[in-house]
């Protein structure tokens, strides 16, 4: 890195997305600063849920054990009708996904994001300034100048590249002026997080009552936590839902007075909505700047990971000149029909609960009714597409799609034995000692796929399989020829 930049890559928001990002870069050797405006990390009550993939990300940037220490399982996700006839259900969410973690696990936000901090401190080339709020930027083609109020007074940041993961209200994209594609939902919620002094009267499920004259969530969280989201009725207002008196009212049907404390509340508007760019010169968006979906599949947090692990090995290969800038256009055209995918699948579940007419709740009860009773009920949300095309070799087989993280028998995963970075996996090395353990998982993706080797990439998409040689050519290909060191 020349001295005439402070760091390679300046994030812009300190919360889940820019920290993983931040982390990532950071082990890859890239020398980052993450800026956030506020002094703390966010303390009201937002995601619940991480599934197996979330937690694979975790487990690379550093922060899987401290968030398992408190996370706990649900024994089902239930969408319960008025008078608490099943209408779907979900089993399994403790059960091993292909991310090599439980399928489900329930959370509290801020603790992931201490645990985040926590593994972030450790990165000697990260630098996380607490209190600095971006106030405008510019692109002048060799990097992003960026001004910021800090404790200290105004200070200015030069960066190679910028990414903008300051969250729903963005002020980098605004400033990029990106617009969003709405997808239609925007239902308004109190949201009540309570601290449990009695676990034996909380619901072990996560439910949904898709009450009409209530749609009402009840959720775990991590240990010690419950939360409950109410969906707000036209004529009520945030603040008089969220009066004590309110809030006591919503709760007592519940019968939990004396089981729970309150600890926060807030009104939120659940909404679906995707940035029609994700790139702008040398500004990226990623996490709720570029995207927001209601909470109902547990996805907006996960997705900011995901955008994380795509972007972070991009930026990592194009600020030390192993990839050409190219290599960052695509990460919109992956990520997107993937985001998509899970906007879709929650807008499908918020309006199953959102129903607030007695007919169209009628009406939909019977649609589940006949769809049980005809078998064609879903057994678990769908399957998560590949990822859109972009940094792969279209054709071969198994390109774009996910690389399950096995587990051997004492638990060791693979991830933590083969490190970091893309890999290149061929059948003439599972005799080594460190494969031996994941010898027949690895064996049967290749005869799955009729290949000797597979190129997973550093995010655990596969790239390609096929031979050895091959593989390594592609994947120089794609790179593409490296400009300077440190473009
Ligand atoms: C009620 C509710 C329930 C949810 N449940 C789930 C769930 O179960 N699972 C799930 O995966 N997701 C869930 N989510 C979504 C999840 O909380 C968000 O998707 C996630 O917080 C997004 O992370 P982010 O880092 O992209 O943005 P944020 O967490 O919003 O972080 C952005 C950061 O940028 C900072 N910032 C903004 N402007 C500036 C500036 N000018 N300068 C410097 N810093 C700035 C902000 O202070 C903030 O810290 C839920 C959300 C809500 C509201």
């Amino acid at each position: 890195m020349s001295a005439r930049y402070d760091c390679d890559v300046l994030i812009i928001g300190g919360g889940p997305t820019g920290v993983t990002l931040a982390a990532l870069l950071a082990m890859a050797g890239v020398r980052v600063i993450v800026a956030e405006k506020e002094s703390a990390i966010h303390p009201l009550p937002r995601a619940a849920h991480i599934d197996h993939e979330g937690m694979r990300i975790l487990q690379e940037a550093g922060a899987a054990e401290a968030v398992m220490a408190t996370s706990r399982s649900a024994d089902r996700y239930e969408f319960r009708n008025a008078r608490g006839k099943l209408l779907l259900s979900f089993d399994g969410a403790g059960q091993m996904g292909a991310g090599g973690w439980p399928v489900a696990n329930m959370i509290h936000q801020p603790s992931v994001e201490a645990a985040l901090r926590g593994a972030l401190a450790g990165q000697p080339s990260a630098d996380l300034r607490s209190g600095w709020e971006m106030l405008a930027f510019e692109d002048d083609g060799d990097g992003i100048t960026a001004e910021f109020a800090t404790p200290e007074g105004d200070r200015l940041l030069r960066a190679r590249w910028l990414v903008g993961a300051d969250g729903a209200r963005s002020p980098v994209r605004k400033a990029c002026g990106i617009a969003f594609a709405d997808l239609g939902f925007a239902e308004a919620w109190l949201v009540v997080d309570v601290l449990v002094d009695d676990p034996a009267r909380l619901p072990t499920a996560n439910l949904q009552i898709c009450d009409p004259e209530r749609p009402t969530t009840c959720v775990l969280m991590s240990a010690g936590r419950h939360r409950w989201e109410f969906m707000i009725l036209p004529g009520e207002s945030p603040e008089g839902i969220s009066a004590p008196d309110s809030v006591a009212r919503l709760l007592a049907p519940w019968n939990v007075e004396g089981a729970v404390r309150i600890e926060r509340t807030a009104v939120y508007t659940f909404r679906a909505r995707i940035a029609r760019e994700w790139r702008k010169g040398r500004v990226l968006l990623a996490g709720d700047a570029a995207h927001q979906t209601p909470p109902f599949a547990g996805q907006g947090l996960c997705s900011g990971l995901r955008d994380a692990a795509n972007l972070a090995w991009k930026l990592a290969a194009v600020t030390k000149g192993e990839a050409d800038a190219a290599l960052l256009d695509t990460y919109q055209p992956e990520r997107a029909p993937h985001l998509r995918a899970t906007i879709d699948m929650a807008v499908m579940m918020g309006r199953m609960v959102c129903t607030t007419s007695s007919l169209g709740a009628w009406v939909r009860d019977l649609k589940f009714d006949l769809a049980r009773r005809l078998g064609k009920l879903p057994e678990g949300p769908p399957a998560y597409p590949p990822l859109g095309e972009g940094a792969f070799l279209a054709g071969s087989p198994g390109e774009r799609s996910y690389f399950a993280q096995a587990l051997a028998s004492d638990g060791t995963r693979l991830d933590d034995v083969l490190g970091p970075g893309a890999w290149l996996i061929d059948r003439a090395d599972l005799g080594e000692a460190r494969l031996a353990p994941f010898a027949p998982a690895l064996t049967a993706w290749l005869d799955a796929h009729g290949a000797q080797a597979v190129l997973v990439r550093p995010d655990r998409h596969v790239f390609a399989s096929g031979e050895r040689g091959d593989l390594l050519q592609h994947w120089q290909a794609m790179m593409g020829a490296p400009s300077a060191p440190n473009a």
